[in-house]
């Protein structure tokens, strides 16, 4: 569990951490991936989400799912790309979420993702969470702990000797020790 403290210093930002989706790059589920292949080109994201005609969200696809399609014994060719649908190759166990305040399981999920599905609760595709939104919280939390509690050293822990250590390594800016 995220410490209270953290989550109600980063809950002050008041920043939103979704991209709606009115901003993100989609593509249609029934698209083929010629159209796809120039979507993702032009928008330059590595993957972008799936939707069907209701706004639903579907599935993930990246760049790498089309162009092995495009490896051929003879070499590499675009024609496979005219006849196959994005449903047909798409990422389809993607976990979503659909509560937004969830801090704790946003960045569970963004250690190893590069960003989170958010949905309603019928599955309609709300936007995105990214790491990069969700690193500029903990840069908010960093800089402005201070001002909402007072930070003590726990000293139970450690020896007074480790304790000095780090206070003496900390004032030198030293890291990765
Ligand atoms: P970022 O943290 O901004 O680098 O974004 C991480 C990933 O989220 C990108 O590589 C894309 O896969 C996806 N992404 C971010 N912004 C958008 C957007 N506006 N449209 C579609 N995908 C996006």
């Amino acid at each position: 569990m995220i410490d209270k403290p953290i989550e109600t210093v980063m809950r002050e930002s008041k920043r939103n951490i979704l991209i709606p989706a009115d901003l993100v790059a989609t593509v249609n589920q029934d698209n083929n991936l010629q159209h796809v292949f120039m979507v993702l080109t032009k928008v330059r994201y590595a993957k972008i989400p799936v939707l069907d005609n209701d706004n639903h969200f579907k599935g993930l696809v990246s760049l790498p799912m089309i162009t092995e399609l495009m490896l051929q014994d003879t070499g590499i060719t675009s024609r496979p790309l005219e006849s196959v649908k994005v449903k047909q190759i798409m990422q389809k166990d993607v976990p979503t979420i659909y509560e937004r305040d969830n801090l704790e399981a946003i960045m569970r999920y963004l250690v190893d993702e590069n960003f989170l599905v958010f949905v309603d609760s019928d599955n309609h595709f709300k936007g995105i969470i990214t790491r990069r939104e969700l690193f500029k919280e903990i840069n908010f939390l960093a800089h402005n702990f201070n001002k909402h509690y007072i930070a003590l050293p726990v000293y139970n822990h450690k020896s007074t000797s480790e304790t000095k250590k780090a206070k003496v390594q900390g004032t030198k800016g030293i890291i990765n020790r």
